[in-house]
C-alpha cells in the first residue's frame, strides 16, 4: 500500500508540471510549443500511471505505455524542435515507434521476462531523443538555455539507451507478474522523478526566457501597423548613431507623413484611415532592406533609419516609397481615389544626436508640405541649391481621372 502511494508521487509531480506549462501558455498567449510540453508532461504520466495502477504482469501493460511515452518523447523533441525554429521528420519517429512496437509484441509472445521489453522500449524513446538532438543540433539560435535544452536532450537519451542495460545486468531476469517489485522498477519511478525536475526546470526556464522576449517585442510593437513604435525606434536609431560612426557607415533618416490624413477619417471612417496608415507600413516594410529600421513614431508618421546609406540614396528611397504608395488603391476609399504622403530627408553629421537629426530632418517634411506636398525634400541641399519652382496647389487628395 505504502509502495503504490509512494509510486503515485512522480506522476503527480509530472502532472503538476503539465498544469504549470499549461497555466503558462494560456496566461502569456505563448506559443503553441509550451502546451506542447504541457501535454508531452500528460502523457508520460498517464503511461506511468498504466504501469503503476494496471493488474500485475497484465498482457498490455507494456504496449500501452509504450504508446504513452512514445508519443510523450516526440511530443517533447518536437516542441524544442520547433521552439529552436527547426522541423523534425515525424516519419522517422513512426518508424521508430512501428519497429519497436513489432519487436516488443515478439518479445511478449517469447518470454514472461521484462528484461528484454524493457530495453526494446527504452532504445526506441533513446533513439527518439538521438534525432531530436541531431535535429536540434542544426538549429541556428545558440543561447546558453538552447545549449540547456540540448544538454538535457542528451541526458535523456543516454538514460534510455544505457540504464535498462546497468540495471539489468544486476537483475538478470525480472518475470512479468513480479515486476513491480523488481529493483528495476523501483528505481524507474526515482529516475522519472529526476529526469522529470530536471527537464522541467530548464524547459520552464526556456519558456520564462521566450515570454520575457515576445512581452519585451509586443511593447516594442506598434499594434495597428506591426512596424516599431516610438520608443522601440528611438531607441534603436540611438544605438545605431554612435555604431555608425565607429564603423565609418553614413547613416540617413526619411521622416514621413500622410497629406491630408484628417480628412480620410472624415470623410471615409477611423476604420478606413486605419486601413490606409497599415498599408503605408506594410508597403515601408516591403521597401526597406532588412538592416534598415523602420517605425511609426506618430499618428500617421513614420521614420526610416537607412543603414550604411548616403544621403542620395536614401533620398531616391524616399522618392521610391512616395511614388509606390501615390498608387496603392486603399480598401473602403473607392477606387479612383489615392493617398499621398511627404517625406523628410536628412543624414547624420559626425557627432550629431538623434533629436538634432529628426528636427532636420521634420523641418525638411515641413517644407515638402508647405511646397504642396507629396514630394521629398533633402536636408542636406540648401535652399540656394534648389530648382526654383511654382508653389504647388494644396489639393486634398489625388483624385484618379
Ligand atoms: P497634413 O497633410 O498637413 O499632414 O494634414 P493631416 O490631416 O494629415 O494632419 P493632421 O496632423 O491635421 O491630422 C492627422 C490625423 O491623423 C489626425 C488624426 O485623427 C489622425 N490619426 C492619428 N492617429 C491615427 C490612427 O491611429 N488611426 C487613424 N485612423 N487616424 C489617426
Ligand atoms: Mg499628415
Ligand atoms: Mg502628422
Amino acid at each position: 500500500m505504502q509502495t503504490q502511494i509512494l509510486g503515485l508521487v512522480t506522476p503527480l509531480m509530472v502532472l503538476f508540471f503539465a498544469a504549470t506549462f499549461a497555466v503558462f501558455w494560456r496566461l502569456g498567449n505563448l506559443p503553441r510549443y509550451v502546451l506542447g510540453f504541457a501535454l508531452a508532461y500528460v502523457f508520460s504520466a498517464v503511461g506511468f500511471l498504466i504501469t503503476h495502477l494496471a493488474p500485475e504482469g497484465a498482457f498490455y501493460v507494456f504496449h500501452t505505455t509504450q504508446l504513452f511515452y512514445s508519443i510523450a518523447s516526440t511530443l517533447m523533441v518536437a516542441c524544442v524542435c520547433e521552439r529552436a525554429g527547426v522541423r523534425l521528420h515525424f516519419g522517422s519517429f513512426a518508424a521508430v515507434y512501428v519497429l519497436s512496437a513489432f519487436a516488443l509484441a515478439v518479445a511478449v509472445g517469447l518470454s514472461d521476462d521484462v528484461g528484454p521489453r524493457l530495453i526494446i522500449v527504452n532504445i526506441g524513446y533513446g533513439a527518439m531523443f538521438l534525432m531530436g538532438v541531431t535535429t536540434l543540433l542544426s538549429a541556428r539560435r545558440r543561447s546558453a538555455i538552447d545549449a540547456l535544452i540540448v544538454a538535457i536532450m542528451v541526458f535523456q537519451a543516454a538514460d534510455f539507451l544505457v540504464r535498462p542495460v546497468l540495471t539489468l545486468l544486476f537483475e538478470r531476469s525480472i518475470p512479468a507478474e513480479v515486476y513491480r517489485e523488481s529493483i528495476y522498477y523501483s528505481l524507474i519511478g526515482l529516475v522519472l522523478g529526476v529526469k522529470g525536475v530536471t527537464t522541467a526546470m530548464v524547459l520552464i526556464g526556456a519558456t520564462i526566457v521566450d515570454w520575457t522576449r515576445i512581452l519585451r517585442g509586443r511593447s516594442d510593437t506598434d499594434v495597428l501597423t506591426g512596424l516599431k513604435n516610438r520608443g522601440a525606434f528611438e531607441r534603436t536609431i540611438r544605438r545605431l548613431l554612435p555604431q555608425a560612426e565607429v564603423e565609418g557607415r553614413r547613416l540617413s533618416l526619411v521622416v514621413a507623413d500622410v497629406d491630408h490624413f484628417k480628412q480620410v477619417n472624415d470623410i471615409w471612417g477611423h476604420q478606413t484611415g486605419d486601413t490606409a496608415l497599415s498599408n503605408f507600413a506594410a508597403l515601408i516594410g516591403q521597401m526597406v532592406r532588412s538592416c534598415d529600421t523602420a517605425g511609426r513614431v506618430g499618428g500617421e508618421e513614420f521614420c526610416i533609419a537607412v543603414w550604411d546609406c548616403d544621403n542620395g540614396p536614401a533620398e531616391r528611397l524616399a522618392d521610391r516609397i512616395r511614388q509606390a504608395f501615390a498608387r496603392l488603391q486603399h480598401e473602403g476609399l473607392g477606387e479612383d481615389i489615392r493617398l499621398t504622403a511627404s517625406f523628410g530627408v536628412a543624414t547624420a553629421r559626425e557627432g550629431e544626436t538623434y533629436d538634432r537629426l529628426f528636427s532636420r530632418a521634420d523641418a525638411a517634411l515641413y517644407r515638402a508640405k508647405a511646397k504642396g506636398r507629396n514630394r521629398v525634400e533633402n536636408a542636406e541641399v540648401r535652399a540656394s541649391e534648389e530648382p526654383l519652382a511654382a508653389p504647388a496647389p494644396q489639393a486634398p487628395m489625388v483624385k484618379l481621372a
